[in-house]
């Protein structure tokens, strides 16, 4: 299968998804993805990143949450977790299928 490799939308270079806490992705588009250091500059207009404009959709976005949501991913990997939204878990398929 093919999986596409992520670019920076701001600096336009590759994204390693292995590296979850190192990006973050606008929620509201799911269309924006970049590195956490390359919208953070663009946040931070007094030098701690609060919140700001998603570059593609213009939303408002608080930089915590997409810490956080990064965080998550982040854990999702570490524990082996695949967030591919294509795929269901297959661990208990035929069990909810008698009843
Ligand atoms: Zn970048
Ligand atoms: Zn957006």
């Amino acid at each position: 299968m093919d999986i596409e490799p992520m670019h920076c939308y701001i600096c336009s270079e590759t994204i390693e998804k292995d590296d979850a806490l190192d990006y973050v992705l606008c929620d509201l588009c799911n269309d924006m993805t970049s590195h956490a250091s390359c919208l953070s500059k663009d946040f931070s207009d007094q030098g701690i990143p609060v919140y700001g404009y998603c570059p593609n959709c213009a939303k408002l976005l608080v930089w915590g949450d997409l810490i956080k949501a990064s965080k998550l991913r982040n854990k999702l990997v570490e524990d082996g977790i695949s967030f591919d939204l294509d795929q269901e878990p297959s661990n208990d398929s035929s069990s909810t299928e008698r009843q």
